[in-house]
C-alpha cells in the first residue's frame, strides 16, 4: 500500500515545486493531498478541508463532476491523442474553438490552444508581434505591462510579469515596460480615488510618448490582478486604458485566466463587467476547471487575418495544442457552467462571499479585505492606522493559512497576503462557515504574535 508517508518523503527528496520556496518544502515537508469531492478537499490522512483556493484558482464547478470525468474517459477511448498540426484536427478542438467564438465578445473569433495560462499569453505576445512584423513597418514590438501583474513563468511572461515576482531575473524584460499597478489601498497618502487614477493614466500615456507610439505594440493586463494581491483599479480605469491603447494603436490584451468562465460573474470580465472589447483574451484555468491542462487564446479577426495571409506562416505551436482529452473537458465544464447558470448564480453568492469576508476588517490584523465575487484578499498589516506591515519574518499570511488549515480550510498565503478563490458552487452556510473559520484563524494568528 503506497502510504502518505512515502509520498511525503519521496516528494521531499525529488520534486521540483511550483511557486514554492523550495527551501521550505525540503525542511519542513508538504501537506500530501489525495481526494476532493465537491467544494472539499482531502489528505491522505483523511483529514477534510474547505478548498478556499479552488485548486489555484481554477476548480470553478467543483470536484467530483462525473460529467467531465466521463467525457475525457470517452475521448480517452475514441481518441487519446492526435496532433492538429498541418492539415490535421479534432472534433472536440473544432467544437470547443466554434463555442468559445460564440461566447467570446465581438469580432473575437478565433482560438490558439495551449496548455496553460503562461501558454496562452507567451502566444498572444508572439501574435501581436508577427502582426507587427507582417503589416511591415513599424515593428511595434514593446509591451505594456504593470508592477504586480502575473503572467505566467515562461521567458516571456515572467518579463510581463511585475518586478516583484522576478527576484532578480532579468531575461526579456527589454521587450516589456512597466506601469504602476492600480492599487488604491496602498495609493500615496492624500490623493484621492480620483486623483490616483488621473495619475495612472497620464503615467501610461506619457510612457507610450516617450517609448514612442511605433515602437509599443500592446498594453496586457488582468481585469483584477490576482497573484499580485487582488488588486481591483479604481472605477474607470479599464475604460480609460483601453480608450488610449485605440488612441495610439496599441492592441488590449486582456489575461483573463483567472477572471473569465464565471469567477467574477461573467464569463469574460473584461467586457462583460468592466465594458471593454479586448484584441485577446488569454484564458486558462476555469475553461476545463482544472480537470484538464488547457489555454485558450482568443483573438480578433484583424489579428487573425494578417497572421493566417499565406505569404508567412505564423509557425507557433505545442505538441499538446488542441488536445482532445482536454478539449473534450473544456466543453463539458463550459456545457456546465451554462446549464446551472453558475455565472448568475455568482453574481448573487459572489457579494455575499464579498460581504462575509470584509466583516474579518474589524479585526486589528487586518488592513483590508478586497476584491470582487469569489475573487478575495486579505492584507494583513501591524498597524491598521499607517498601513505599515508586519516584519517578513512574523510570516503572518503563511501563520494565517496554518491556522486556518488546522480548522478545516485551505487558503493561499502570498507573504502578508491571504487569498480565496474557491469553486464557485459555495451556497451561503458554506460561505458563513469559511467566514467563521477564517475570522477564529485570524484571532489566533492574533495571540500567537503577541505571545
Ligand atoms: N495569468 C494569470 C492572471 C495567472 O494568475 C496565472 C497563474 O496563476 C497565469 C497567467 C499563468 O498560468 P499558468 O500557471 O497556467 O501557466
Amino acid at each position: 500500500q503506497y502510504s502518505g508517508h512515502e509520498a511525503w518523503e519521496q516528494d521531499r527528496q525529488h520534486l521540483i515545486h511550483p511557486f514554492s520556496s523550495l527551501a521550505v518544502n525540503k525542511e519542513e515537508g508538504c501537506t500530501v493531498m489525495a481526494g476532493a469531492d465537491g467544494v472539499h478537499v482531502s489528505d491522505a490522512e483523511g483529514n477534510r478541508f474547505y478548498d478556499g483556493i479552488g485548486g489555484l484558482w481554477c476548480v470553478n464547478v467543483g470536484y467530483g463532476r462525473t460529467e467531465i470525468i466521463d467525457a475525457i474517459a470517452q475521448q480517452l477511448r475514441e481518441l487519446p491523442f492526435y496532433s492538429a498540426f498541418n492539415n490535421l484536427t479534432n472534433k472536440p478542438a473544432s467544437a470547443l474553438a466554434a463555442k468559445l467564438a460564440q461566447l467570446a465578445p465581438g469580432p473575437l473569433n478565433h482560438v490558439f490552444f495551449g496548455t496553460g495560462g503562461s501558454i496562452a499569453n507567451d502566444s498572444a505576445v508572439r501574435m501581436v508581434h508577427h502582426y507587427f512584423n507582417r503589416i511591415g513597418k513599424p515593428y511595434r514590438k514593446k509591451i505594456l505591462s504593470r508592477q504586480n501583474a502575473y503572467h505566467g513563468s515562461t521567458h516571456l511572461t515572467i518579463a510581463l510579469t511585475g518586478p516583484v515576482y522576478q527576484h532578480g531575473w532579468d531575461g526579456a524584460t527589454d521587450l516589456v515596460h512597466y506601469l504602476s499597478a492600480p492599487h488604491s489601498y496602498r495609493r500615496p497618502e492624500g490623493v484621492s480615488e480620483e486623483g490616483f487614477l488621473d495619475f495612472l493614466i497620464q503615467e501610461m500615456e506619457e510612457a507610450i510618448l516617450k517609448l514612442g507610439p511605433d515602437n509599443v505594440a500592446a498594453f496586457i493586463a488582468e481585469p483584477i490582478m490576482g497573484a499580485g494581491g487582488v488588486i481591483v483599479p479604481p472605477e474607470g480605469y479599464h475604460k480609460r486604458t483601453w480608450d488610449l491603447c485605440q488612441k495610439y494603436g496599441l492592441f488590449y490584451i486582456s489575461d483573463e485566466v483567472v477572471t473569465a468562465f464565471g469567477r467574477l460573474g461573467h464569463m469574460f470580465a473584461s467586457y462583460d463587467k468592466f465594458g471593454i472589447q479586448p484584441d485577446i483574451i488569454c484564458t486558462a484555468k476555469g475553461i476545463s476547471s482544472g480537470y484538464q491542462p488547457l489555454s485558450a487564446t482568443i483573438v480578433s479577426d484583424e489579428i487573425f487575418d494578417v497572421i493566417s495571409r499565406p505569404d508567412g506562416a505564423f509557425y507557433h505551436g505545442f505538441t499538446y495544442s488542441c488536445h482532445p482529452a482536454a478539449c473534450a473537458a473544456g466543453l463539458k465544464n463550459i456545457e456546465i457552467l451554462e446549464r446551472e447558470g453558475i455565472c448568475e448564480r455568482v453574481r448573487k453568492t459572489g457579494p455575499i462571499f464579498q460581504r462575509t469576508l470584509k466583516k474579518l476588517e474589524e479585526l486589528d490584523l487586518v488592513g483590508e479585505v478586497r476584491g470582487s465575487h469569489f475573487m478575495m484578499c486579505i492584507e494583513n498589516v501591524a498597524n491598521k492606522a499607517t498601513k505599515q506591515l508586519l516584519p517578513a519574518e512574523a510570516n503572518v499570511g503563511k501563520r494565517i493559512a496554518q491556522n486556518c488549515q488546522k480548522r478545516g480550510l485551505i487558503v493561499r498565503p502570498l507573504g502578508h497576503l491571504n487569498i480565496m478563490s474557491p469553486p464557485l458552487i459555495l451556497n451561503e452556510a458554506q460561505i458563513e462557515e469559511i467566514g467563521d473559520i477564517t475570522h477564529k484563524a485570524i484571532v489566533a494568528t492574533m495571540d500567537d504574535l503577541t505571545r
